[in-house]
Protein backbone atom coordinates (compact mmCIF):
# COMPACT_ATOMS: atom_id res chain seq x y z
CA UNK A 1 0.00 0.00 0.00
CA UNK A 2 1.43 3.54 -0.94
CA UNK A 3 0.87 6.60 1.48
CA UNK A 4 1.89 9.70 -0.07
CA UNK A 5 2.46 12.25 2.67
CA UNK A 6 2.09 16.00 1.60
CA UNK A 7 3.80 18.75 3.80
CA UNK A 8 7.15 17.66 5.81
CA UNK A 9 6.43 19.50 8.22
CA UNK A 10 6.52 17.99 12.41
CA UNK A 11 3.26 16.25 11.71
CA UNK A 12 4.44 14.70 8.29
CA UNK A 13 7.51 13.51 9.52
CA UNK A 14 6.23 11.59 12.85
CA UNK A 15 3.66 10.23 10.49
CA UNK A 16 6.35 8.58 8.24
CA UNK A 17 7.54 6.54 11.17
CA UNK A 18 3.61 5.35 11.87
CA UNK A 19 3.45 4.25 8.21
CA UNK A 20 6.26 2.55 8.03
CA UNK A 21 5.33 0.85 11.11
CA UNK A 22 2.51 -0.63 9.58
CA UNK A 23 4.24 -1.57 6.25
CA UNK A 24 3.35 1.18 3.82
CA UNK A 25 5.30 2.37 1.33
CA UNK A 26 6.40 6.19 1.94
CA UNK A 27 6.47 8.93 -0.32
CA UNK A 28 6.59 12.73 1.01
CA UNK A 29 5.89 15.47 -0.83
CA UNK A 30 7.54 18.94 0.32
CA UNK A 31 7.51 22.31 -1.81
CA UNK A 32 10.43 23.54 0.72
CA UNK A 33 14.45 23.04 -0.44
CA UNK A 34 13.81 21.15 3.13
CA UNK A 35 11.89 18.65 5.49
CA UNK A 36 10.87 21.07 9.13
CA UNK A 37 11.26 23.84 7.42
CA UNK A 38 11.92 26.30 10.10
CA UNK A 39 15.12 23.75 10.54
CA UNK A 40 18.72 24.43 9.60
CA UNK A 41 20.27 22.45 6.39
CA UNK A 42 22.84 21.25 9.29
CA UNK A 43 19.87 19.66 11.15
CA UNK A 44 17.55 18.56 8.05
CA UNK A 45 20.49 17.37 6.42
CA UNK A 46 20.62 14.69 9.44
CA UNK A 47 16.63 14.18 9.63
CA UNK A 48 17.27 13.27 5.78
CA UNK A 49 19.70 10.68 5.97
CA UNK A 50 17.46 8.92 8.62
CA UNK A 51 14.41 8.91 7.25
CA UNK A 52 15.67 7.32 3.32
CA UNK A 53 17.67 4.92 5.45
CA UNK A 54 13.70 3.84 7.04
CA UNK A 55 12.81 3.53 3.03
CA UNK A 56 11.04 6.61 2.98
CA UNK A 57 11.21 8.75 -0.43
CA UNK A 58 11.64 12.60 -0.41
CA UNK A 59 10.80 14.88 -2.92
CA UNK A 60 11.50 17.97 -2.00
CA UNK A 61 11.02 21.48 -4.44
CA UNK A 62 7.80 19.43 -5.57
CA UNK A 63 4.51 20.96 -5.68
CA UNK A 64 0.83 19.28 -5.43
CA UNK A 65 -1.59 20.57 -8.14
CA UNK A 66 -4.31 18.26 -7.45
CA UNK A 67 -5.52 14.76 -7.06
CA UNK A 68 -6.74 11.85 -9.07
CA UNK A 69 -9.22 8.95 -7.92
CA UNK A 70 -11.87 6.73 -9.37
CA UNK A 71 -14.96 5.25 -8.05
CA UNK A 72 -14.70 7.56 -5.11
CA UNK A 73 -11.14 6.68 -3.65
CA UNK A 74 -8.22 8.24 -4.33
CA UNK A 75 -5.22 6.72 -6.96
CA UNK A 76 -2.69 9.40 -7.19
CA UNK A 77 -1.11 12.79 -6.18
CA UNK A 78 -0.78 15.40 -9.09
CA UNK A 79 2.18 17.51 -8.41
CA UNK A 80 4.86 19.77 -11.11
CA UNK A 81 7.05 16.89 -11.08
CA UNK A 82 4.44 14.41 -12.23
CA UNK A 83 1.63 11.85 -10.24
CA UNK A 84 2.65 10.02 -7.49
CA UNK A 85 0.81 6.86 -7.10
CA UNK A 86 -1.46 6.61 -4.18
CA UNK A 87 -3.83 4.74 -2.02
CA UNK A 88 -3.52 6.56 1.37
CA UNK A 89 -2.81 10.38 1.39
CA UNK A 90 -2.18 12.38 4.47
CA UNK A 91 -2.48 16.07 4.26
CA UNK A 92 -0.03 17.79 6.77
CA UNK A 93 0.19 21.34 5.23
CA UNK A 94 0.32 23.35 8.25
CA UNK A 95 -2.40 25.11 10.56
CA UNK A 96 -4.29 28.27 10.42
CA UNK A 97 -5.95 30.58 12.95
CA UNK A 98 -9.61 29.69 12.74
CA UNK A 99 -11.04 33.28 13.48
CA UNK A 100 -13.88 33.72 11.17
CA UNK A 101 -16.10 33.97 14.03
CA UNK A 102 -14.23 36.12 16.17
CA UNK A 103 -13.59 38.36 13.15
CA UNK A 104 -17.61 38.56 12.41
CA UNK A 105 -17.94 40.02 15.92
CA UNK A 106 -15.92 42.38 15.54
CA UNK A 107 -12.59 41.27 17.29
CA UNK A 108 -9.63 43.06 15.66
CA UNK A 109 -6.59 40.27 14.34
CA UNK A 110 -3.36 39.75 14.67
CA UNK A 111 -0.01 38.27 13.38
CA UNK A 112 -1.30 36.21 10.65
CA UNK A 113 -4.67 36.41 10.82
CA UNK A 114 -5.05 35.64 14.84
CA UNK A 115 -6.53 36.78 17.27
CA UNK A 116 -5.01 40.11 18.59
CA UNK A 117 -4.65 40.30 22.48
CA UNK A 118 -2.71 42.18 24.66
CA UNK A 119 0.01 41.29 27.17
CA UNK A 120 -3.11 40.42 29.71
CA UNK A 121 -4.48 38.56 26.86
CA UNK A 122 -6.97 41.09 26.26
CA UNK A 123 -8.91 41.45 22.74
CA UNK A 124 -10.36 44.73 21.98
CA UNK A 125 -14.04 43.94 23.19
CA UNK A 126 -14.13 44.28 26.59
CA UNK A 127 -14.44 41.35 28.84
CA UNK A 128 -13.35 39.10 25.92
CA UNK A 129 -10.09 37.35 26.03
CA UNK A 130 -8.40 35.02 23.53
CA UNK A 131 -5.28 32.04 24.18
CA UNK A 132 -4.38 29.24 22.30
CA UNK A 133 -4.47 28.23 18.68
CA UNK A 134 -6.71 31.31 18.00
CA UNK A 135 -4.83 33.99 19.20
CA UNK A 136 -1.32 35.15 18.83
CA UNK A 137 1.85 35.69 21.15
CA UNK A 138 4.67 37.69 21.90
CA UNK A 139 8.23 36.26 20.69
CA UNK A 140 10.77 37.29 23.42
CA UNK A 141 13.45 37.32 21.02
CA UNK A 142 11.82 39.99 18.50
CA UNK A 143 9.25 41.74 21.09
CA UNK A 144 7.11 41.29 17.99
CA UNK A 145 3.71 39.18 18.01
CA UNK A 146 4.06 35.98 16.45
CA UNK A 147 1.59 33.02 15.21
CA UNK A 148 3.51 29.85 16.86
CA UNK A 149 0.50 27.18 17.55
CA UNK A 150 1.55 25.26 19.87
CA UNK A 151 -0.34 22.63 23.12
CA UNK A 152 2.34 24.34 25.40
CA UNK A 153 1.16 28.14 24.86
CA UNK A 154 -2.10 27.03 24.66
CA UNK A 155 -1.94 25.64 28.30
CA UNK A 156 -0.20 28.63 29.28
CA UNK A 157 -2.60 31.20 27.96
CA UNK A 158 -5.40 28.93 28.71
CA UNK A 159 -4.73 29.42 32.31
CA UNK A 160 -3.66 33.18 32.31
CA UNK A 161 -6.83 34.21 30.71
CA UNK A 162 -9.29 32.56 32.88
CA UNK A 163 -7.33 33.95 36.04
CA UNK A 164 -8.06 37.47 34.85
CA UNK A 165 -11.56 36.64 33.61
CA UNK A 166 -11.67 35.67 36.81
CA UNK A 167 -10.44 39.16 38.08
CA UNK A 168 -6.46 39.24 38.52
CA UNK A 169 -3.80 40.78 36.54
CA UNK A 170 -1.74 38.19 35.04
CA UNK A 171 0.47 38.80 32.14
CA UNK A 172 1.65 36.40 29.39
CA UNK A 173 4.79 37.63 28.60
CA UNK A 174 5.23 35.65 25.42
CA UNK A 175 7.54 32.60 23.56
CA UNK A 176 10.59 31.83 22.17
CA UNK A 177 9.93 29.55 19.49
CA UNK A 178 10.40 26.00 21.40
CA UNK A 179 9.49 23.38 20.00
CA UNK A 180 10.25 19.47 19.22
CA UNK A 181 9.63 16.46 17.61
CA UNK A 182 10.56 12.95 16.75
CA UNK A 183 11.54 11.32 13.42
CA UNK A 184 11.67 7.87 13.85
CA UNK A 185 14.51 7.37 16.30
CA UNK A 186 15.83 11.22 15.95
CA UNK A 187 15.12 13.69 18.39
CA UNK A 188 14.66 16.87 16.94
CA UNK A 189 14.31 20.33 18.50
CA UNK A 190 14.70 24.41 18.07
CA UNK A 191 13.97 26.86 19.77
CA UNK A 192 14.37 31.06 19.20
CA UNK A 193 14.78 32.41 15.96
CA UNK A 194 15.51 29.98 13.12
CA UNK A 195 18.01 31.28 10.44
CA UNK A 196 15.09 32.01 7.99
CA UNK A 197 13.32 34.00 11.08
CA UNK A 198 17.01 36.16 11.64
CA UNK A 199 17.52 36.99 8.41
CA UNK A 200 13.57 38.27 7.52
CA UNK A 201 13.91 40.43 10.86
CA UNK A 202 17.01 41.84 9.42
CA UNK A 203 19.45 40.02 12.40
CA UNK A 204 22.99 40.26 11.35
CA UNK A 205 24.45 36.62 12.50
CA UNK A 206 26.05 33.50 11.88
CA UNK A 207 26.00 29.99 12.07
CA UNK A 208 27.99 27.92 14.07
CA UNK A 209 27.50 23.83 14.01
CA UNK A 210 29.15 21.47 16.14
CA UNK A 211 28.99 17.61 16.76
CA UNK A 212 28.72 16.48 20.20
CA UNK A 213 27.98 12.84 21.93
CA UNK A 214 25.25 12.74 24.67
CA UNK A 215 27.47 10.86 27.28
CA UNK A 216 31.00 10.30 27.63
CA UNK A 217 32.86 8.51 25.45
CA UNK A 218 33.92 6.74 27.84
CA UNK A 219 30.13 5.26 28.89
CA UNK A 220 28.60 2.82 26.32
CA UNK A 221 25.74 3.62 24.20
CA UNK A 222 26.27 7.19 23.75
CA UNK A 223 25.02 9.23 20.31
CA UNK A 224 26.17 12.14 18.35
CA UNK A 225 24.33 15.14 18.74
CA UNK A 226 24.48 18.38 16.19
CA UNK A 227 24.14 21.43 17.57
CA UNK A 228 23.82 24.88 15.46
CA UNK A 229 23.22 28.22 17.32
CA UNK A 230 22.20 31.29 15.75
CA UNK A 231 24.32 34.22 17.00
CA UNK A 232 24.14 37.85 16.29
CA UNK A 233 27.03 39.21 15.00
CA UNK A 234 28.82 42.44 17.35
CA UNK A 235 26.85 41.45 20.63
CA UNK A 236 27.23 37.82 20.62
CA UNK A 237 23.47 37.62 21.54
CA UNK A 238 21.95 34.02 21.01
CA UNK A 239 18.96 34.36 18.68
CA UNK A 240 18.23 30.68 18.69
CA UNK A 241 19.75 27.29 18.54
CA UNK A 242 18.84 24.12 17.24
CA UNK A 243 19.48 20.32 17.52
CA UNK A 244 19.40 16.75 16.11
CA UNK A 245 20.39 13.52 17.46
CA UNK A 246 19.71 9.84 19.19
CA UNK A 247 19.20 10.76 22.64
CA UNK A 248 19.87 13.81 25.21
CA UNK A 249 18.16 16.18 22.51
CA UNK A 250 14.99 16.93 23.75
CA UNK A 251 15.76 18.20 27.37
CA UNK A 252 18.88 19.91 26.38
CA UNK A 253 17.08 22.17 23.77
CA UNK A 254 14.99 23.58 27.17
CA UNK A 255 18.22 24.56 28.79
CA UNK A 256 18.78 27.01 25.71
CA UNK A 257 15.08 27.68 25.92
CA UNK A 258 15.76 29.51 29.52
CA UNK A 259 18.93 31.04 28.13
CA UNK A 260 17.08 32.49 25.24
CA UNK A 261 14.61 33.87 27.94
CA UNK A 262 17.49 35.70 30.02
CA UNK A 263 18.35 37.04 26.48
CA UNK A 264 22.05 35.38 27.07
CA UNK A 265 25.06 35.82 24.88
CA UNK A 266 26.95 33.07 23.66
CA UNK A 267 29.73 34.25 26.06
CA UNK A 268 26.82 33.68 29.08
CA UNK A 269 25.98 30.32 27.78
CA UNK A 270 29.69 28.80 27.53
CA UNK A 271 29.84 29.78 31.47
CA UNK A 272 26.88 27.74 32.69
CA UNK A 273 27.18 25.23 35.23
CA UNK A 274 25.59 22.17 33.90
CA UNK A 275 25.75 18.78 35.16
CA UNK A 276 28.25 16.60 34.42
CA UNK A 277 28.29 12.51 34.88
CA UNK A 278 29.24 9.89 31.96
CA UNK A 279 26.26 8.50 31.95
CA UNK A 280 24.25 11.66 30.77
CA UNK A 281 26.86 13.81 29.05
CA UNK A 282 29.98 15.04 28.07
CA UNK A 283 32.57 16.75 30.75
CA UNK A 284 31.99 19.67 28.34
CA UNK A 285 28.03 19.21 27.31
CA UNK A 286 27.65 19.95 23.41
CA UNK A 287 25.51 22.94 24.67
CA UNK A 288 28.60 24.64 25.92
CA UNK A 289 31.42 23.16 23.45
CA UNK A 290 28.59 24.92 20.71
CA UNK A 291 29.14 28.11 22.52
CA UNK A 292 32.77 27.99 23.33
CA UNK A 293 32.84 27.33 19.33
CA UNK A 294 30.60 30.28 18.70
CA UNK A 295 32.50 32.92 20.51
CA UNK A 296 35.53 31.77 18.91
CA UNK A 297 33.42 32.23 15.91
CA UNK A 298 32.25 35.76 17.13
CA UNK A 299 35.92 37.19 18.20
CA UNK A 300 37.80 36.36 15.16
C1 LIG B 1 -1.42 16.12 15.12
C2 LIG B 1 -1.02 17.23 16.07
C3 LIG B 1 0.07 17.03 16.90
C4 LIG B 1 0.45 18.05 17.78
N1 LIG B 1 1.54 17.84 18.59
C5 LIG B 1 1.91 18.82 19.45
C6 LIG B 1 3.03 18.63 20.30
O1 LIG B 1 3.67 17.58 20.30
N2 LIG B 1 3.39 19.65 21.12
C7 LIG B 1 2.69 20.82 21.18
O2 LIG B 1 3.05 21.70 21.96
N3 LIG B 1 1.61 21.02 20.38
C8 LIG B 1 1.21 20.06 19.52
N4 LIG B 1 0.12 20.26 18.72
C9 LIG B 1 -0.62 21.54 18.82
C10 LIG B 1 -1.60 21.50 19.97
O3 LIG B 1 -2.43 20.36 19.85
C11 LIG B 1 -2.46 22.77 19.93
O4 LIG B 1 -1.61 23.90 19.95
C12 LIG B 1 -3.41 22.85 21.12
O5 LIG B 1 -4.27 21.75 21.14
C13 LIG B 1 -4.23 24.15 21.04
O6 LIG B 1 -5.14 24.18 22.08
P1 LIG B 1 -6.49 25.02 21.93
O7 LIG B 1 -7.25 24.79 23.18
O8 LIG B 1 -6.17 26.41 21.51
O9 LIG B 1 -7.25 24.39 20.68
P2 LIG B 1 -7.81 22.91 20.51
O10 LIG B 1 -7.07 21.90 21.31
O11 LIG B 1 -7.95 22.72 19.03
O12 LIG B 1 -9.28 23.02 21.15
C14 LIG B 1 -10.27 23.85 20.58
C15 LIG B 1 -11.62 23.24 20.87
O13 LIG B 1 -12.62 24.19 20.55
C16 LIG B 1 -13.68 23.53 19.87
N5 LIG B 1 -14.38 24.53 19.04
C17 LIG B 1 -13.95 25.13 17.92
N6 LIG B 1 -14.86 25.99 17.44
C18 LIG B 1 -15.90 25.96 18.31
C19 LIG B 1 -17.17 26.62 18.36
N7 LIG B 1 -17.56 27.49 17.44
N8 LIG B 1 -17.97 26.35 19.41
C20 LIG B 1 -17.59 25.46 20.37
N9 LIG B 1 -16.41 24.80 20.35
C21 LIG B 1 -15.59 25.04 19.33
C22 LIG B 1 -12.98 22.46 19.07
O14 LIG B 1 -13.86 21.45 18.70
C23 LIG B 1 -11.91 21.99 20.06
O15 LIG B 1 -12.37 20.98 20.90
C24 LIG B 1 -0.28 19.27 17.83
C25 LIG B 1 -1.38 19.46 16.97
C26 LIG B 1 -1.74 18.44 16.11
C27 LIG B 1 -2.91 18.68 15.20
Amino acid sequence: MKAVIVGGGYIGMEMCESFRKRGLEVAVIEKMDRVLGTMDKSITDVVDEKVKAEGVKLFKETSVEGFEGSKGMVTGVRTDKGVFDADLVLLAIGARPNTKLAQEAGIELGANGAIKVDDYLRTNMPDVYAGGDCAEAKHLVTGKKVYIPLGTTANKQGRIAGENAAGKNNIFEGVVGTAITKVFDLEVARTGLSPLEAQREGYEFFVSTVKGRSRSSAYPSGKRITVSYFVERGTGRLLGAQMVGEEGVAHRIDTLAACLYSKMTVEDVARLDLGYAPPFATVWDPILVAANVAVKKLIS
